[in-house]
């Protein structure tokens, strides 16, 4: 089964995926991982997604659905999307693309969570560039400060978790993303996760439970 993540940033979806992939044996697609790979492999379309992604803007969705489109050749089942679709013209894109693929979405789950907490959590995360685990200066320290507690990599920020980046990408989440909640609604595929004050064990819990 195919599942999405549909969430604003910063509501651990990140996180999720990761558990979902070891404990579930799903395949995870991550636009923005995907968009960071590329920047940093300096790759054409890297350095157009540099563009908006600095601002804490979406990339536009030719690009992004060129991209997912790209992904879906190698694989079509079992996967996690993550951080795709956040616009209603990817969702519709989506839904083509696996159409032709004899695939579909299952299940939609969104991890819903205050802006106040998701500004929070996003300015004091830290991540490691090289297993991509996060962490949070006060809430979720590393073992050594500053250290992934997995590879031993100098953890980092997100330049798009500057306090200006954030309100910009929370503010894009609520005009292009939330219409997404109606869509899959109506398409019967919507399981609301409540992601307020609770542990990564118990947001997974509640996943676990309905997938
Ligand atoms: P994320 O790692 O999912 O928080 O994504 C980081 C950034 O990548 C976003 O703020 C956007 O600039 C860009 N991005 C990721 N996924 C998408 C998408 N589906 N559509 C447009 N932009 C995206």
């Amino acid at each position: 089964m195919n599942i999405i993540l549909l969430c604003s940033t910063g509501s651990r979806k990140g996180i999720m995926s990761e558990l979902l992939i070891e404990k579930k044996q799903l395949i995870q697609l991550s636009t923005g991982d995907l968009f960071r790979h590329n920047i940093s492999n300096k790759t054409e379309l890297g350095v157009e997604a540099q563009k908006y992604m600095n601002e804490g803007k979406y990339v536009p969705d030719s690009i992004t659905n060129g991209m997912v489109e790209d992904f879906l050749k190698s694989n079509n089942d079992n996967l996690i999307f993550d951080g795709f679709p956040r616009t209603e013209n990817q969702a519709l894109a989506l839904d083509e693309m696996l159409k032709k693929l004899d695939s579909e979405i299952g299940k939609v789950f969104l991890l819903d969570v205050d802006d106040k907490i998701l500004f929070d959590r996003l300015t004091g995360r830290l991540i490691c560039p090289k297993c991509k685990r996060s962490y949070h200066k006060q809430t979720r320290k590393p073992k050594v400060e500053w250290v992934c507690d997995f590879d031993e990599t100098e953890l980092i920020t997100r330049a798009d978790d500057a306090p200006e980046k954030i309100s910009t990408r929370i503010e894009e989440y609520q005009s292009l993303t939330a219409p997404l909640i109606q869509f899959y609604e109506k398409q019967d595929k919507l399981v609301k996760i409540d992601c307020n004050n609770k542990t990564i064990d118990e947001m997974y819990k509640q996943i676990e439970k309905e997938f």
